[in-house]
């Protein structure tokens, strides 16, 4: 279904974005991958899906802007790099703010206004923002990333507008808790901060809320990009899609 189509997806060496790269390939598109990691696994993941990768940093405007040249023109763009820090506000490292708007929000609208003028210059494109659940509601010791989230659902929206009648669709996938190395690497600090085990952690914090009491699995949110991209979505556009488990449904 998507044979002939050219989709970048960031943040695609692990986790959730991995999940889509490999969908979007299932369909036939051709993948840009991007993202850090081993370059032993980095190549196995090229091999596997028969991807480039781009190892741009995107805190950084000039890599972007590197990655986007090198890449040409993208029909289907996925911002899905992003961080965690947990902390309380008093507290929160004044750069990991930085590198969390930078990497979370910024680093969108940079790929997205370079994205822009192939897609309407073709009259189709698909951009896909993985957000979270924490576009939509906030929890506490999270002020860069909930931030970033809620504002990147607000240029979803803005972008959605401006490219509607130009056959370019931009949404939101707000996943709740995805079992992946951002969760895991935040327990630690969440059991700091909240003066919790690992299990009350899980349990308490991050399963609380998610009514089915199960973590997201990263194919879950793959298959949805991949509908995204279909011609019978077409007007879905600037939609923020949960799929949390029924945690934004309370
Ligand atoms: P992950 O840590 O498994 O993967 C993050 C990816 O981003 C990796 O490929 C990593 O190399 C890349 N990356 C990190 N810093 C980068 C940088 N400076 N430049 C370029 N690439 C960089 O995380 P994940 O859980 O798969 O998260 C992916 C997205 O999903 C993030 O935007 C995250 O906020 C969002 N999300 C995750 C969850 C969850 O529960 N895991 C829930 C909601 C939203």
């Amino acid at each position: 279904l998507l044979k002939g189509k050219r989709a970048l997806v960031t943040g695609s060496t692990s986790g959730i974005g991995l999940a889509i790269a490999r969908s979007l390939a299932a369909e036939g598109a051709e993948v840009v991958l991007n993202g850090f990691g081993d370059e032993a696994q980095i190549a196995a993941l090229r091999a596997e899906l028969g991807a480039t990768h781009s190892g741009a940093d995107l805190t950084d405007v000039a890599q972007i802007e590197a990655m986007m040249a090198e890449a040409g023109e993208i029909d289907i763009l996925v911002n899905n790099a992003g961080m965690q820090h947990v902390a309380p506000v008093e507290d929160f490292p004044v750069e990991k703010w930085d590198t969390i708007i930078a990497l979370n929000l910024t680093a969108a609208f940079h790929t997205t206004r370079l994205a822009v003028p192939g897609m309407k210059r073709k009259g189709w494109g698909r951009i896909i923002n993985t957000a979270s659940a924490h576009s939509k509601v906030a929890s506490p010791f999270k002020s860069a990333y909930n931030s970033a989230k809620h504002g990147l659902d607000g240029f979803t929206k803005t972008v959605a507008l401006e490219l509607a009648e130009h056959g370019v669709t931009a949404n939101c996938i707000s996943p709740g808790y995805v079992w992946t190395p951002l969760v895991e690497n935040q327990i630690p600090d969440t059991m700091k901060a909240r003066g919790m085990t690992r299990d009350e952690v899980v349990n308490d914090v991050l399963l609380v809320k998610q009514a089915t009491k199960k973590f997201v699995q990263p194919d879950e949110i793959g298959a949805l990009a991949a509908f995204l991209c279909r011609d019978e979505a077409q007007n879905v556009n600037g939609a923020n899609w949960s799929v949390d488990g029924g945690w934004t449904a309370e």
